[in-house]
């Protein structure tokens, strides 16, 4: 399998879901089994030495890639989940989009105080939603090792904006 096979599965589709947005769909790259294969492959290669004892995936594409790597990288896995989905007690963050504003959430007894963790999602496009969901990493006083995605938007800036909030991070995206 190489990266370019697997790169060449992403679909692209404009204006989808409105007019302007140009939809990164990854779940040809997750359908294909090599693909998929080299994918967890090259996230566990990179976090390989970093510690990481849980991986925290974002809904809802987070968690497909967030908890397949978890089995691959044999660590337990977590949900960042939007406003209302969590049945115990959670931390909340709210976030800015484009229009309005959204709200991210985990539970409180998720993580422990040493838990090193590795955050997950399929895109990163202005940041704020994993700029978010590390700080709910935080709220649970864990420490946030390190951002994995597939693809960086990165005229939309989230990696800097990220990097920003928190310059300690590793953040690898997988098709870069
Ligand atoms: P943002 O908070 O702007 O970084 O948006 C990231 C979240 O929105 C991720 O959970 C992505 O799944 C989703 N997302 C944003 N833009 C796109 C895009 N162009 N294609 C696919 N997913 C996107």
């Amino acid at each position: 399998m190489s990266r370019e096979f697997a790169e060449s599965l992403i679909a692209t589709i404009p204006d989808y879901p409105t007019p302007g947005v140009v939809f990164k769909d990854l779940t040809p790259v997750f359908s294909e089994t090599a693909a998929l294969e080299w994918v967890l492959s090259e996230c566990a290669r990179h976090f390989g030495e970093s510690g990481i004892t849980r991986i925290a995936g974002i809904e809802a594409r987070g968690f497909i890639l967030g908890a397949a790597l978890a089995g691959h990288m044999n660590v337990g896995f977590v949900p960042i989940r939007k406003a209302g989905k969590l049945p115990r007690a959670t931390h909340s963050v709210d976030y800015a989009l484009e229009y309005g504003t959204d709200t991210l959430e985990i539970h409180q007894d998720a993580l422990h105080r040493n838990d090193v963790v590795l955050l997950v999602d399929d895109v990163l496009a202005t940041g704020g939603t994993a700029t978010a969901a590390a700080s709910l990493i935080e709220r649970c006083d864990a420490r946030v090792a390190g951002l994995a995605v597939l693809l960086d938007l990165t005229f939309l800036g989230g990696h800097d904006r990220f990097a920003q909030a928190y310059p300690h991070t590793e953040v690898f995206t997988v098709f870069a």
